[in-house]
């Protein structure tokens, strides 16, 4: 017999996008529900994050006249996906289609978050059920006091969040600090007093809010690490907690919302070997929900997939600034191993190429990797200049491209010749090997004029390296529709449901739009709640 320390209808493991959208809609349907966190502070990965989410068909772009709809988003999910993937997850992506927009609605229904639609296009505007707007939004501002004396254990992002992401593209102060602070002082300096913020600190403060006021209890400093189990069911989970461990038991369901795995190094060595520079998330995502899940029985699929980026090294914990486009600069290639471009820098998602594996030796194919570029990058940006400065190793220089590729390890010859070519570029106004001159701007897909050459040619050269940045793994134990764990025979590990990043996640290393992590989790944390709420009665 176990014995019983606590009882509860609905567990969910992790306090992120995933865990607290699955605890509101327990709570706000009436199921007495409890979050564990691991760490002293609620919010995890999503409380640093930009917040923008990719929710088709949503109530805004109807209130704006825009024509998206179920069968459009699922035509564009379905034409973007990489080979091989709609064999498996076109269940989960029409589940996640029919429920986002739900997920939406009830969040502004539910708690004080405020979203509105981001002047966005999905970026695969080539492929057929695309829109050029509409399908991205991020949340206004929120005061964290909102949330009681919670507010001061929301976990912080590496920079204040005062900008909200429109806020963010428009002023661009990461090259404008100063310019942009003097157009917003006034608000600026309201948010800062009021402790106003937008961006991931407002979406946890939201998310939060909503759960406190539906009476969802939040544990911290409390582990979830091995399922209760009655037969082959999930009953609750075996949590840590100063020191001692006790037993939870969950009437309805156990939800695993824990993030990735990226801080297990041994599993990130085995599905993303070779290089890699930063983890992007707090360093208590170390694959939990897989340990509890596998425990219970579940297959683990989709364990090479995750969102890859390009960091900055924060110092202390190793956390990147994040998703800011800092490599992307007229006067910037980046090239692989070889001294060679293998992608256009202004890609989106440039965290697919970088992953890029040999398919037989599933090693990748282009690290280590160099953003390579000269001064006029650190005088335009001061954010690389700021950790160039605290980071002295961090970027190789030299004085002629020959001294970089010296100081870098990569082929001399090469890479000169790989630096001549793109200056030619920058002559002709062609990119030839990726036409980097063309920029997909709005409906008609016009082009730009509007460079994105320029020569590297000012000494001296410096080098970043540009290799993964792991910021979540998108692997994990495969789950049905609604969000129930499967055995790999297809069977659901009764009681148990996974969401977020934590998840077999759908959207592997691919993606569909900016926020196709923060939308889905959501979503996925919405629907695990909802499949407990129905299977109940
Ligand atoms: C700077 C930055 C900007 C980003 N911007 C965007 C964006 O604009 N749009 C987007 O879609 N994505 C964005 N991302 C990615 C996105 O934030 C993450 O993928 C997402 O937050 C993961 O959500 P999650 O709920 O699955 O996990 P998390 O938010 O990481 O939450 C997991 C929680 O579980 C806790 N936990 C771990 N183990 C246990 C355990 N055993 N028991 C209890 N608790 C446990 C952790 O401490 C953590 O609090 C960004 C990321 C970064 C770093």
């Amino acid at each position: 017999m176990t014995e019983v320390h606590e009882t509860c209808d609905v567990l969910v493991a992790g306090s992120g996008s995933a865990g607290l959208a699955a605890a509101l809609h327990s709570s706000a349907s009436g199921l007495s529900t409890l979050v564990l966190e691991r760490t002293g502070l609620v919010g995890g990965t999503t409380a640093t994050s930009a917040a923008a989410i990719w929710i088709p068909a949503n109530h805004h772009a109807a209130a704006a006249g825009l024509s998206d709809n179920r069968e459009r988003a699922i035509t564009y999910i379905r034409a973007a996906a990489p080979e091989g993937w709609r064999e498996t997850e076109d269940a989960l992506w029409q589940s996640f289609v029919d429920e986002a927009p739900n997920m939406l609605a009830f969040l502004e229904r539910e708690t004080p978050l405020r979203f509105s639609l981001m002047n966005e296009a999905d970026p695969h505007l080539d492929k057929a059920g695309a829109m050029t707007f509409g399908r991205m939004l991020s949340p206004a501002v929120l005061r964290k006091g909102l949330t009681g004396p919670y507010a001061r254990i929301l976990r912080r992002p590496t920079l204040p969040h005062l900008f909200t992401f429109p806020e963010m593209l428009d002023l661009d102060p990461l090259h404008h600090p100063i310019r942009a602070a003097f157009k917003m002082w006034p608000r600026l300096f309201w948010r800062w007093l009021a402790g106003a913020r937008g961006m991931g600190t407002a979406l946890v403060t939201g998310l939060l809010k909503g759960c406190l006021d539906h009476g969802c209890r939040i544990a911290l400093d409390t582990r979830a690490v091995a399922p209760i189990l009655e037969g082959e069911s999930v009953k609750g989970l075996v949590v840590e907690s100063a020191g001692r461990t006790r037993n939870i038991l969950a009437r309805k369901g156990v939800v695993l919302a824990t993030g990735g795995f990226e801080w297990d190094a041994g599993r990130r060595e085995r599905y993303f070997p070779g290089h890699c520079d930063f983890l992007g998330s707090p360093s208590g995502n170390d694959g939990d929900a897989h340990r509890i899940a596998t425990a219970a029985g579940a297959q683990l699929v989709h364990m090479d997939q995750a969102n890859i980026t390009a960091g900055l090294p924060i110092h202390a914990s190793h956390r990147p600034f994040g998703l800011s486009y800092f490599f992307q600069e007229p006067n910037a290639i980046i090239v692989n191993r070889h001294g060679r471009r293998f992608v256009n820098e202004y890609r989106f998602n440039l965290g697919e190429v970088i992953d890029e594996r040999d398919p037989s030796t599933h090693q990748a194919l282009h690290l280590p990797a160099w953003l390579v570029s000269d001064q006029t990058l650190l005088k335009n940006s001061p954010i690389v200049r700021y950790f160039a400065a605290r980071n002295p190793e961090w970027i190789k220089r030299g004085q002629t491209i020959e001294a970089l590729a010296k100081a870098t390890g990569l082929p001399v010859d090469e890479l000169i010749r790989t630096v001549e070519r793109f200056n030619v570029s920058c002559t002709s106004g062609v990119d030839e090997q990726f036409h980097r001159e063309i920029r997909i701007l709005d409906a008609e897909k016009t082009t730009s004029e509007r460079s994105h050459l320029s020569p590297i040619a000012k000494a001296p050269f410096i080098a970043i390296p540009f290799n993964r940045t792991i910021v979540s793994t998108k692997g994990g134990p495969r789950t049905d529709a609604g969000g129930r764990v499967l055995r790999p025979d297809g069977s659901w590990v009764e009681g148990l449901y996974c969401a977020g990043v934590a998840m077999a996640n759908p959207f592997g290393t691919w993606a569909v739009g900016a926020g196709t992590t923060l939308g889905p989790n959501m979503t996925w944390g919405y629907i695990c709640a909802k499949s407990i709420i129905s299977e109940q009665g």
